[in-house]
C-alpha cells in the first residue's frame, strides 16, 4: 500500500501486466495499419506513459503529435466545453488514432472525437490504456482498450491524483 496526498492506494494492475497488455495493443495496430502510417494523436498530460511504451512496441511506420485539452465553463447551460490545443499537424487524409489515458464518463473521448472529425481524418479510432464502462455515459467506440477496469479511482502509469503518482510504472487503485 501506497500514500498520495491523504489517500491510500493498492496495486491493482503490475508493470509486466500492463506492458504485456500494451505490445499486445501494438501488435494489433501493426496488423490494421500496415502500410498506413498512422498519426497517433495522445492526449496529455495522462497519456505519455502509455503512448511510449505503445509506440516502443509499433513496428510499423507511425507518426505522434500531442495535444491538451483546456477546460473552461461554458456560457448559459453548455457548461464544460474543452477545447483542444496544440493540433498543428495536418489531419486532413490521415488515419488517427487517438491515445488515452481512460475513458470515464466519456464526455472528453466524445468531444475530442467531435473535433478531430470535423478535420476530415481519412479514419479514426481510439486506444485508451483503461476504460470504466459502468461509469460511461457517453458511448463512444474504443477499438483498442488495454484494460476494463471497475468503477474506482486509480493512479500511475501517467495518471495523477492531484499532480502526483504520474511516475508509478504500475497502476494503483483507491484503497477499500
Ligand atoms: P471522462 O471525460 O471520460 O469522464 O474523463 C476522462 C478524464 O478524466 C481522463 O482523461 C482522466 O484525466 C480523468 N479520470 C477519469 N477517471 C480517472 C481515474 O480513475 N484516475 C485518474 N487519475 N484520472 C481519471
Amino acid at each position: 500500500m501506497i500514500q498520495i496526498h491523504d489517500k491510500h492506494f493498492d496495486i491493482f494492475i503490475d508493470q509486466e501486466t500492463l506492458e504485456a497488455r500494451i505490445a499486445k495493443l501494438a501488435e494489433q495496430i501493426d496488423h490494421d495499419y500496415a502500410g498506413r502510417c498512422p498519426l497517433l494523436i495522445a492526449v496529455l498530460n495522462g497519456s505519455f506513459l502509455f503512448v511510449a511504451e505503445l509506440m516502443k512496441n509499433i513496428r510499423i511506420d507511425c507518426e505522434i503529435t500531442f495535444i491538451r485539452l483546456n477546460s473552461y465553463e461554458g456560457t448559459g447551460t453548455t457548461g464544460k466545453v474543452k477545447q483542444i490545443l496544440g493540433l498543428s499537424e495536418e489531419i486532413s487524409g490521415r488515419d488517427v488514432v487517438i491515445i488515452e489515458d481512460i475513458v470515464d464518463t466519456g464526455h472528453t473521448m466524445a468531444e475530442l472525437l467531435g473535433q478531430v472529425t470535423a478535420k476530415k481524418p481519412r479514419s479514426i479510432e481510439i486506444a485508451t490504456m483503461l476504460h470504466k464502462p459502468e461509469a460511461t455515459r457517453i458511448p463512444v467506440t474504443l477499438k483498442y482498450v488495454g484494460f476494463a477496469i471497475e468503477n474506482k479511482f486509480v493512479l500511475g502509469y501517467g495518471l495523477d491524483y492531484d499532480g502526483l503518482g504520474r511516475n508509478l510504472p504500475c497502476i494503483y487503485q483507491l484503497a477499500e
